[in-house]
């Protein structure tokens, strides 16, 4: 195990207070539980002199939610969400997510802020200083190729594994980020931009956020849908502590015997989470073949098949698929 570098740790009271110690150190990294942040750090693969500890800033600690909407502050715990009965009865399928990330330690101390912003991850890349030195390093460091794709032209395709995301993004989040230049919210999926698209346009597993100099994520808001249902489930490879392999988050509305609303998004797939673009073409008709071999088509087509992590590329984007169709199955047969 290696040992922590020196670093100066600020703990600000105010959102104000680090907003500005973030834009007088644009060197200086956000600090929420420190579950993955602190891991790259140990490892070398960060080593940043100062961290801004987010965790004792009041106005981010809170958590709202009730039938019409929701509201959470980036520095709520994992097991706070998951545990908060009004997300359980109204968005389960963020409390099962929430619920399902890493370990019951890890949910004390993991934010939601920190869960959104998470470093994407590769098995080339999640090693130590010494094991990437041996292995000449990669694009996502200080590299000149991709191990996962060396003929990937200077695009990295390490993967997003946050479970929050998935489940937020089709509940239809949006986000407030604050900055220097003052507030602005984003539809949640625009925070993403780890497209991968060989053109170069967009980002990719290297640069996965469009988060401005010294912007800070300081709440996430959800609008409810009524009638909407939805859903969470992963697969990972030590089901009691780890990333999803693939985590998928389903929503959907069910009038009749009629498919009337479906959503669903992915994790530990692409370096961004995924909302399936198309679904709306596959309702308006009863749950039947025609809606699944759709569904098989689209992940097919927007789910990358990258073997960053030590399963198969393809086999992930097959579980993908699997958890998709049996979570669909599952909401729009429940009462
Ligand atoms: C063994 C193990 C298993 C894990 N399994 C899972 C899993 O199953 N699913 C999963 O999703 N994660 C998993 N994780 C990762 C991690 O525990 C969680 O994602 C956790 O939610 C990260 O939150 P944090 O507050 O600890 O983030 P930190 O480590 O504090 O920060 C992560 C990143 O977010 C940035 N950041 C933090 N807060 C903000 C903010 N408000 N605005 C902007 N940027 C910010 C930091 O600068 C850093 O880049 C696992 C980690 C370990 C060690
Ligand atoms: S996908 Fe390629 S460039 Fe990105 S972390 Fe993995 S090996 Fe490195």
């Amino acid at each position: 195990m290696e040992a922590l570098p020196e670093f100066e740790l600020l703990r600000p009271r105010t959102l104000a207070e680090a907003v500005d110690a973030r834009a007088a150190d644009p060197a200086a990294r956000l600090l929420g539980g420190g579950t993955d942040l602190v891991v790259n750090i140990r490892r070398g693969i960060e080593a940043p002199g100062r961290l801004i500890d987010l965790t004792g800033v009041a106005e981010l600690m809170t958590i709202k939610a009730d039938a019409q909407a929701l509201e959470l502050g980036a520095s709520v715990s994992l097991a706070d969400l998951a545990a908060n009965e009004a997300v359980r009865a109204h968005y389960p399928a963020l409390a099962e997510a929430a619920a399902s990330i890493a370990g019951p330690t890890h949910r004390e101390m993991g934010t939601v802020g920190g869960n959104l912003c998470l470093d994407t991850r590769c098995i080339y890349y999640n090693q130590s200083d010494w094991w990437r030195a041996a292995n000449h390093n990669c694009l996502k460091t200080t590299g000149q190729m991709c191990h996962v794709a060396p003929k990937s032209r200077g695009v990295c395709f390490a993967t997003f594994s946050g479970d929050l995301a998935p489940a937020l993004l089709v509940l239809g989040a949006e986000i407030e980020l604050v900055g220097p230049a003052g507030a602005r919210l984003l539809p949640l999926g625009e925070l993403y931009i780890g497209h991968a698209r060989h053109d170069g346009s967009g980002g990719d597993g290297k640069r996965y956020l469009s988060l401005r100099p010294g912007e800070i994520v300081t709440r996430v808001r959800v609008r409810a849908a009524p009638g909407l249902r939805s859903a969470y489930d992963k697969i990972r490879i030590r089901r009691s502590i780890e990333y999803p392999v693939a985590g998928v988050a389903a929503a959907l509305k069910r009038e009749g015997g009629v498919l009337a609303d479906l959503r669903l998004a992915f994790t530990g797939t692409n370096p961004r989470p995924v909302l399936l673009a198309g679904t709306e073409k596959l309702c308006g008709g009863a749950l039947d073949d025609r809606v699944f071999a759709g569904l098989d088509a689209l992940v097919r087509d927007q789910v990358m098949a990258m073997k960053t992590t030590f399963t198969p590329g393809h086999y992930r984007r097959r579980v993908a698929g699997v958890l998709a169709k049996r979570l669909v199955t599952r909401l729009f047969a429940a009462g």
